[in-house]
This record gives C-alpha cells, structure tokens and sequence, in this order.
C-alpha cells in the first residue's frame, strides 16, 4: 500500500520519526511520498529520503498556498531522482494566509514547472475548486491529483475529465463524511489514490490524536466497504495508479 501524501518532517514526528516510519513498513506500507511544501523543508525531505534508502520513501517539493508569499522556484531541485512530483501547490480560500492573487500566480508558475520537467503535481484546493478547475483547463499537458479531496460529485468528476486522480484520506471515514462516501462511491477505483496527510487527519478511531502512514490501511478499507469490494482490490488497484501518476514503480 502506498502513502502517497504525508508529511512526515513535521515536528510532532520528531521523537519517534524512525518508529513511525518503520511501524508503516512492518505494517504493510510499501512506499510513502513525503510532500515537502516550503522552500526551508526541501533539502530536509531530500535528506529523509536518502536516510531511509532501504525503504522507499521519495517526496514532492513545491510551495503551499499558505506559505505563497515565501515562493522559491524549485527548479534546482526537481530533477533529483527522488523528486516525484511538483507540490503540495494550490489554492485555499479557507485559510487565506496569502492574497488570492499571489497564490494563483505561484500555482501558476508551479504548473509550468512541472510542465517542463514532466511531474505530476499534487493540488491542495481549499474551497478554490472553481479558480483551480479554471486554472488546471489552461495547463492540459500538467497531470497530477487533487489532494484531500472535499468538494462535490461535480467537481470530483469535472476533475476526472481533465485526467486527474482524487485523492482519498482519512475524512471519508468520519460520520458527517456522506458527501465524500458518495463521491467515492461513484469515482472509478483507477483514478483513486490513498493519502494519510499525516499527521493530520486522523481516521475515525483515533481522532485527536496524531495520525500516521500506518493508518493508510483504514482508509483502504473503508473505499472497500463503500465499493463492496475486497480491501486487496483497493490497495492493488490504487496502487498501481500510483506508481503511473509518481512513476515509483521501480
Ligand atoms: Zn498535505
């Protein structure tokens, strides 16, 4: 099973990072993306990568909505064999830490980027659907996902049709979630991918508390009852999307 959205550089990892690490491996993890998303964490994620070679952990870099207004460009950077993809990079109008229009100009420039060097990106749209919907129309040749999916049926398939995945996290497992079971209910199992968003997030049976890439599993299995499939369907199929989109497979 792949984690491909976590964040495991966070500080509430710091006394235990290599447990938790190896607790996902043991676990049945199989490879884990860490999304580095601001300039002062790239060479960190890089680093973390290369420390825990025997496993397979690779990263994103890029610059969150949020920290908009500290845009670096990560050229330099993305050719590294490690880097998977351009992100987490986006809009959020939820929080708007940064002026809408800064945000979308480094979104913008983060598409061109990973335009240039073929990665995908990894979208955080924050109640921003439609200007991202908008903006990812005028960059067709920028694949990627849109991270934490939590719009509606709508958007999920406006997404699709300009050949992005959604990714599914922890959220589908809370009670008030009807929207989003609904959403994965219908969405093709080939253009889901299993994110942690780690540490946030948690799923249901551990709210509060601190998430981890080991828990990817409760995510898996509630796709699976939502599907009425098997768990082993799920965690196959999604990973195989993942291995397209990040080109991890080896
Ligand atoms: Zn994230």
């Amino acid at each position: 099973m792949i984690d491909t959205h976590c964040h495991l550089l966070d500080s509430s990892f710091d006394k235990d990072r290599q447990e938790v690490i190896e607790r996902a491996f043991d676990k049945g993890i199989s490879c884990i993306i860490e999304i580095s998303e601001e300039p002062s964490l790239w060479q960190n994620s890089l680093k973390l990568c290369r420390d825990y070679q025997t496993y397979k952990i690779f990263c994103a870099i890029g610059v969150h909505p949020n920290h908009a207004d500290k845009y670096v460009d990560p050229s330099s950077l993305v050719e590294d064999k490690l880097v998977v993809g351009i992100g987490e990079c986006g809009l959020d109008y939820y929080r708007k830490y940064v002026d809408s229009k800064t945000q979308m100009d480094v979104f913008e420039r983060q598409l061109e980027i990973a335009e240039k060097y073929k990665k995908p990106v990894v979208v955080h749209c924050r109640k921003a659907e439609k200007d991202v919907y908008e903006i990812l129309c005028r960059q067709q040749n920028v694949k990627g996902v849109i991270h934490c999916f939590s719009s509606t049926l709508e958007f999920a398939e406006k997404f699709l049709q300009i050949g992005f995945y959604i990714g599914i996290d922890a959220p589908v497992t809370y009670p008030n979630a009807g929207e989003l079971r609904e959403v994965v209910r219908k969405i093709p199992l080939e253009r889901i991918l299993i994110e942690t968003d780690s540490p946030y997030l948690p799923p249901q049976q551990y709210r509060g508390k601190r998430n981890e890439p080991s828990y990817a599993e409760f995510v898996a299995e509630e796709i699976a009852r939502l599907k009425k499939i098997s768990v082993e369907t799920v965690i196959e199929v999604t990973d195989i999307n993942a291995e397209k989109l990040f080109k991890v497979g080896e």
